[in-house]
């Protein structure tokens, strides 16, 4: 399966520092957004350790491996315990952690994996789909019901996580296979993306004839017009035809 993939990342208008890893390898076929956080630029530090054991678990140049799901969940495990120990290990690096979505695209299938509030859409034909679920509270309360769509996206506490990398021993990490398509497009992104534009917006501004550098360029400067008030890391994935 022929892919072609864009990273961006960008501190946005509001932050001093970058916490959003983004990394593509079309190659590969390994996409990964992590968000960090955490005070004394030790977020910047949990992403960039999240990335950097995703991509030990998969190194280039080798075939995947034979149970790719085990493979990504040890993955996961593995830079929530190496996150953890650091911020055991490190005062100024307590309580520090992030968010971290994956997706591995080998031969005809996908795999996703999943914890946080960064997010895994799929373009397919016109219909954009969430492929991934919030890890956040607001999220949690909008699928029991308690509360509309509209009470989520303004509500005070929609950057509460429910879950992250890095910060307990165990995570419950959400994963989905899936059967891509060509032209299938997708994009991971971190809340600075979402925040501040809606779905239908991000669906418009996928759904465009133009190089995938263009494409994520135009996604970043779109969420910085509408106010950039943190991160924004994009990987935008196609699938040829
Ligand atoms: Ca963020």
């Amino acid at each position: 399966m022929k892919l072609t993939a864009c990273a961006l990342t960008d501190v946005g208008l509001r932050r001093k520092n970058n916490e959003d890893c983004v990394f593509a390898d079309s190659d590969n076929g390994l996409f990964i957004v992590a968000d960090g956080m955490g005070g004394h630029a030790a977020g910047e530090v949990a992403s960039q350790m999240a990335v950097e054991t995703l991509r030990d678990f998969f190194p280039p140049r080798q075939s995947p491996p034979e149970n790719t799901a085990d493979c990504l969940q040890q993955a996961f495990h593995e830079a929530n315990a190496r996150i953890l120990a650091a911020a055991n290990s490190n005062p100024a690096q307590k309580g520090m952690g992030t968010t971290l979505s994956v997706l591995y695209i080998t031969a005809d299938k996908a795999l996703l994996a999943h914890v946080g509030d960064s997010r895994i859409y799929r373009l397919r034909q016109t219909r954009l789909e969430q492929l991934s679920i919030d890890h956040s509270l607001v999220a949690e309360q909008l699928r029991q019901g308690l509360i509309s769509t509209e009470d989520a996206r303004n509500s005070q506490m929609r950057n509460i996580l429910l879950q992250a990398v890095g910060l307990e021993n165990t995570i419950d990490i959400f994963c989905l296979h899936l059967a891509p398509q060509p032209d299938d497009l997708f994009l991971l992104c971190s809340d600075g993306l979402t925040d501040m534009l809606d779905d239908h917006q991000i669906s418009q501004l996928l759904d465009q004839e133009c190089p995938l550098d263009q494409l994520a360029a135009r996604l970043v400067d779109a969420a910085k017009t509408a106010g950039g008030r943190d991160n924004i890391g994009v990987v935008v994935v196609k699938i040829a035809d």
